[in-house]
């Protein structure tokens, strides 16, 4: 298949490609970012934007820096470059885990983190990596610039706080110490996972004194697993306390079923992937001391 016809522009700035947007966001012209998404929609006709405001020549959109303690990725990061990032493995190793996760090589050299984002798959692992480091997503419009918590930002499959005519600009993660993980079901390598989840333990002494845990695949969008958070926090975790935060976090799911899997399937399989994530980020925490 063939997309429909589209008016295509290639601006080099913020300002430009907010100017082209806002003249057209009636007749839904989109952000164009690495394609991996977009342009298979728009081949089976599921998506047809009048025009298309490709970003990949906005340099500003395409930096890693660090600045008051966060780490700042611009959202045309690629994927690849992200993964790759010196500054990323040293901040924000979750992510570069969960990235090795995403498809094959040749999507995350197109693919870019936000993208990723702001497609907001629920079954993609960039989001569940988002929420599960409190990033902050900054969203810029004509009107300005805001920052949307990520506990905010996922409203629905594929749908977010970025309106039309607006472009999320950044993504600003905080440094987290201790021990990470990102694990995940699929059926296959490199294809969409099942069930993801995406784990972060500090540890104070043998105490754990901070657990952020997200999971992707289990609900319209990226969910905390506060139940799971709850139980570790402020225990000295051994295998029991594990078993029991993965049953916690679980039983406070409730996914839909699909072709791909039951909801009791994805319970399980949820539980099953805490409970690694979990044991993996602990490990990690606990090398680290
Ligand atoms: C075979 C295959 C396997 C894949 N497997 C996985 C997988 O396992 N896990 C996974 O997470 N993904 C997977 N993907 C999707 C891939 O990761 C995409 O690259 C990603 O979801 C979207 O990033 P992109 O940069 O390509 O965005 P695009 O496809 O260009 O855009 C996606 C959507 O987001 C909007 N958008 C993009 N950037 C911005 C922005 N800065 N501001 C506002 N809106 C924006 C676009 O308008 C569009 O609606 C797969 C894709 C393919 C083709």
């Amino acid at each position: 298949m063939k997309p429909p016809p589209f008016r295509y522009s290639a601006p080099t700035s913020v300002a430009e490609a907010l100017e082209l947007l806002v003249t057209d966001v009636d007749a839904d012209a989109r952000v164009l970012a690495g394609g991996q998404s977009l342009v298979p929609l728009m081949n089976f006709r599921l998506a047809q934007p009048s025009h298309l405001v490709d970003l990949r020549r906005v340099e500003e959109l395409a930096r890693i820096r660090t600045e008051d303690g966060m780490l700042v990725i611009g959202a045309m990061v690629r994927m690849t470059d992200a993964e790759h990032s010196p500054e990323v493995a040293v901040a924000a190793p979750l992510l570069a885990e969960a990235l090795g996760q995403v498809a094959h090589p040749p999507i995350r050299n197109s693919g870019t983190v936000g993208g990723s984002i702001a497609h907001a798959d629920p079954a993609a692992e960039l989001p569940a990596v988002a929420l599960a480091l409190d990033a902050e997503l900054v969203v810029t419009g004509a009107d300005g610039t805001r920052t949307v918590a990520a506990g905010d930002f996922f409203h629905g499959p594929f749908t977010t706080a970025v309106a039309p005519g607006e472009i999320l600009t950044e993504v600003r993660l905080p440094h987290r110490g201790g021990g990470h993980a990102f694990v995940e079901f699929a059926r296959t390598h490199g294809s969409f996972a099942l069930v993801g989840a995406a784990a972060v333990i500090e540890l104070d002494g043998d105490t754990v004194a901070r657990a952020s845990i997200a999971l992707s695949g289990v609900a319209p969008t990226p969910v905390r697993a506060a139940a799971a958070e709850e139980v570790l926090t402020g225990s000295t975790p051994d295998a029991a306390t594990i078993r029991a935060a993965a049953e916690a976090g679980a039983a406070a799911l409730s996914p839909t079923g699909d072709v791909q899997a039951s909801p009791e399937t994805r319970v399980d399989i949820a539980r099953s992937y805490l409970r690694r994530g979990i044991e993996l980020a602990l490990s990690r925490a606990q090398d680290r001391r």
